[in-house]
């Protein structure tokens, strides 16, 4: 969602003159888009911007003017202590204020004044942006959804992205309709807990699977993705819908967090492990195909090893084709800070390798099913070496060695060998041009 974020930050002042830079020195506006997800991640903005604070200096002294601006999650949890710690930072602004950047930078030029702009505000973020997207990708990111009305005690998105809100259908198709004319062959639909969503479509509400069928119907889309995904909102509607809609990619993203009950009551997170296995089942059942990647958290307040013991045993159970897993990392206000029982760094070490142990060993295995067989590979980049890289239907990242291929072909490719992160492969077909 940062990506996406930043991406209309970009739309938002490419109007007014701005284009973009891999250089500080060349900048007139450096933006830094964070995330709070863990302490780790919240933390490094303050070394960034530790190194970019030289080059305002050096702008100052060049009577240029180099304004910093932090946005995203830290910028709405931490506020003006970031003014406080960094006093070079200009603006911070959070996620659902961001659209107003222009306005805020008009206020504070030719002055010294900082801003600190972290309302929930009335207006409606997405009908202030810029309708026209000028995302050229052949993947495209869309949010639906923002918010989270969820509340796990481990995270702090309810109270960074605030409360659960669902865009309107037409103005999710203008923008879908916007992308594919720029050159979107796969969308990928994006909300917090984005199969809660519940949009406004000529009154009546429509869920995602229905919205999925919608965007189906658009001429010239080719995949659809979404995520991230509740499992407690994963309805027989969308699990349907798997087995139905061919654009609708056979991977799905459902994180469990935990294997133990007791733990998964602990996080608050609405579901047991034999709830979230049938979840499984009849997506299995659906489209027999379908791969599965999770998140997980080791050594959340009170994980016992017999706790820890029954995640694996829900690992070995699922089968998973890719995961990300973490270390419990205490968030400052959320329920599961002020928690008793607290795991130890070195168990949590432990445990993250132990798991990871597993999830790597699936991932290889999955990707080494697929060697001498082939894959329809969409075309994202080409590299220097002049390789493309494009994505299987199960989400692996595809490297095929050379071709007259464009960015937005999909290819059937042979597989000629795979490791943990992507497989290599031979183009045999072109399937669908970029063009049409
Ligand atoms: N909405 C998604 C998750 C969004 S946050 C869901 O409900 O699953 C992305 C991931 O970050 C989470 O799935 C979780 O695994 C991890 N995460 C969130 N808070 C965390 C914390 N306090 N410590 C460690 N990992 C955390
Ligand atoms: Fe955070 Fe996801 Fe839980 Fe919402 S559902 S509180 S975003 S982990």
């Amino acid at each position: 969602m940062n990506v996406y974020d930043s991406e209309r930050m970009y739309e938002l002042m490419q109007p007014h003159g701005y284009t973009t830079t891999n250089n500080y020195d060349d900048a007139d506006l450096v933006i830094l888009n964070t995330c709070h997800i863990r302490e780790k991640a919240a933390e490094k903005i303050y070394s960034e911007l530790g190194r970019i604070v030289p080059h305002k200096i050096n702008s100052d002294k060049q009577g240029k003017k180099l304004n910093i601006v932090v946005a995203g999650c830290v910028a709405q949890a931490e506020g003006k202590e970031i003014i406080i710690r960094q006093p070079m930072v200009d603006i911070v602004v959070g996620p659902q204020t961001y659209h107003r950047l222009p306005e805020l930078l008009n206020t504070i030029s030719n002055t010294s004044r900082r801003i600190v702009d972290t309302d929930f505000p009335i207006e409606n973020k997405f009908d202030e942006l810029q309708k026209a997207r000028i995302n050229n990708n052949s993947v495209a990111f869309l949010s639906i959804q923002e918010g989270c009305d969820k509340f796990c005690s481990f995270c702090v998105v309810p109270y960074t992205r605030g409360a659960e809100y669902s865009r309107s259908v037409n103005a999710i198709i203008l923008e879908a309709k916007n992308l594919i004319k720029h050159g979107a062959k796969e969308i990928c639909l994006l909300g917090q807990n984005v199969n809660s969503y519940h949009g406004e479509y000529n009154n009546k509400t429509y869920s995602l699977d229905k919205l999925i069928m919608e965007i189906a119907n658009l001429e010239n889309i080719k995949r659809i993705r979404y995520m991230t995904s509740h499992p407690a909102d994963m309805t027989d509607g969308l699990i349907k819908a798997h087995g139905e809609v061919a654009v609708l990619m056979p991977y799905l993203h459902l994180p469990v967090q935990s294997g133990d009950d007791k733990v998964l009551k602990a996080m608050n997170r609405k579901y047991s492990s034999l709830e979230y296995l049938h979840i499984i089942e009849k997506l299995r059942h659906a489209r027999p195909d379908i791969a599965f990647s999770s998140d997980f958290i080791v050594g959340f307040p009170g994980e016992t090893d017999q706790a820890f013991e029954n995640t694996l045993k829900l690992v070995e159970k699922v089968n998973y084709s890719q995961a990300y897993s973490f270390k419990y990392s205490r968030r400052p206000g959320t329920p599961g800070s002020i928690m008793t029982e607290h795991v130890a760094e070195v168990i949590k070490k432990v445990r993250l390798s132990a798991l990871q142990e597993i999830l790597n060993t699936q991932q290889l295995d999955f990707n080494s099913t697929f060697i001498g067989k082939s894959l329809d590979v969409l075309i994202e980049r080409r590299r220097k070496d002049k390789q493309l890289v494009g994505k299987s239907p199960y989400m692996q990242a595809v490297h095929i060695l050379e071709g007259q291929y464009e960015i937005g072909d999909i290819l059937k490719t042979k597989v000629l060998a795979a490791d943990k992160n992507s497989l290599k492969g031979d183009s045999i077909q072109l399937l669908a041009g970029a063009n049409n």
